[in-house]
């Protein structure tokens, strides 16, 4: 078994758990952006979000929930990103799907600067040809 999350599912490799059940394990990120940063991950293998099955990736969002509530409670912190990279071009870097929940302070340097297209895309012409792939 070479999946590091895997391993810390299976309490081969330690980690510092707040939340499990059946479906979900939430540790906390051994980075932390901020104080509390934590991963939620399926007690299931998934390489990616988008392949987590419907039943796993209920849990995933229900712990979520339950987790950055805690997270609020604890820190009183001020906002909180729910934050999911799929692929190693999104910043994917353990290819076990994981949602981070990081507690979030103004002018705390975490900063996520996306560009702005607005003006180069015809929205209407972009939302039908995803539709069309639903
Ligand atoms: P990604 O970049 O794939 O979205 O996030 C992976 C996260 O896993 C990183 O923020 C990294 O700090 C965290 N991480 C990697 N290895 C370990 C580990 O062994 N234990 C814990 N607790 N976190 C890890
Ligand atoms: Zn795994």
């Amino acid at each position: 078994m070479s999946c590091i999350f895997c391993m810390i599912k299976d309490k081969i490799i330690p980690s510092s758990v707040v939340y499990e059940n059946d479906y979900v394990l939430a540790f906390l990120d051994l980075s932390q952006a901020n104080e509390g940063h934590t991963l939620v991950i399926p007690k299931k293998h998934f390489d990616t979000l988008f392949e987590v099955d419907d039943l796993y990736i209920c849990e995933m969002m229900k712990a979520v929930k339950v987790v950055g509530n805690a997270i609020i409670k604890t820190f009183n912190c001020e906002g909180i990103n729910v934050l999911n990279n799929s692929g190693t071009a999104a910043g994917q870097t353990v290819m076990h799907a994981h949602i981070h929940i990081i507690p979030r302070y103004e002018n705390d340097g975490n900063n996520f600067v996306f560009n702005n297209n607005e003006s180069k895309f015809d929205l209407v012409d972009i939302a039908n040809q995803i539709k069309n792939n639903i």
